[in-house]
């Protein structure tokens, strides 16, 4: 059966000082004529999610299956576009989303939501779809989760926040974690793998297992009302690489 891995909106890896950006990978899966559509974006990438979706010739009801790699609201703050998908999580993610009350990503409302869903509670190693095979990645939240692909005898791992970014990738030291041994545990394995990586937060990477090869090049544009001046200043120091932008 033939797989497609296709990247429907591009992570970004940067962080802000206003409020966090969480602007997180979203892949589509095809296996056949089954849709699986690995995290959804947080709410405010629904239009981008809607017309990525529908440059594939998709609508949201096309969805089959949405895999979520964790509830952190940047990754499933979508769910309530795709009332015909079955949503497949660990159960260890769906309880801790449940009894936590102390993490401010997770999202309350999406886990709530999915009571009232279809939902398939998944395991380490289970196959969802013949030839995808889900993999418990914990450490970023007790139950993250990533897809393990076979697209034409090339192997994707689409691993969510498990991996943030070619930098967590590259070091084996993540930022914002609920568990840093796990999750060092976690990147340990993955920096093993061969083939190619799909960050949360980042663009695709492809492994030989020793060396990370970015693909392509994550970028922004904030636009503003026209009229306004805007003033770009690079901060120097230690804060080298951080552009601000500041209204005139
Ligand atoms: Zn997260």
């Amino acid at each position: 059966m033939k797989h497609r891995v296709k990247i429907l909106l591009p992570g970004f890896p940067g962080k802000a000082d206003l409020s966090y950006l969480g602007w997180s990978t979203v892949s589509l899966v095809e296996v056949g004529d089954k849709r699986i559509l690995f995290d959804t974006g947080g709410q405010g990438a629904r239009t981008q999610l809607t017309a990525a979706l529908g440059a594939h010739g998709l609508v949201p009801a096309d969805i089959d299956m949405v895999f979520l790699s964790h509830l952190h609201y940047d990754h499933c703050g979508n769910c309530a576009l795709f009332p015909k998908a079955v949503f497949c999580l660990t159960e260890r993610e769906f309880i801790w989303a449940q009894q936590c009350t102390s993490d401010p990503f997770l999202s309350k409302l999406e886990a709530e939501h999915l009571k009232h869903c279809k939902v398939q509670l998944v395991e380490d190693g289970q196959e969802v779809v013949p030839g995808v095979t889900a993999l418990l990645s914990p450490g970023h939240t007790p139950g993250s989760a990533s897809l393990v692909v076979n697209d034409g005898g090339e192997r994707w791992y689409l691993v969510g926040d498990a991996v943030k970014n070619r930098a967590e990738l590259t070091t084996g030291t993540v930022d914002l974690s609920l568990d840093r041994e796990a999750s060092a545990n976690t990147i340990a394995r993955f920096q093993k793998l061969k083939g190619v990586l799909v960050p949360g937060h980042d663009a695709l990477i492809r492994s030989d297992g020793r060396s990370f090869v970015p693909v392509g090049h994550p970028s922004v544009e904030i636009a503003f009302p026209p009229g306004l001046k805007v003033n770009p200043t690079y901060l120097a120091g230690g804060h080298t690489g951080i552009l601000r932008i500041t209204l005139d």
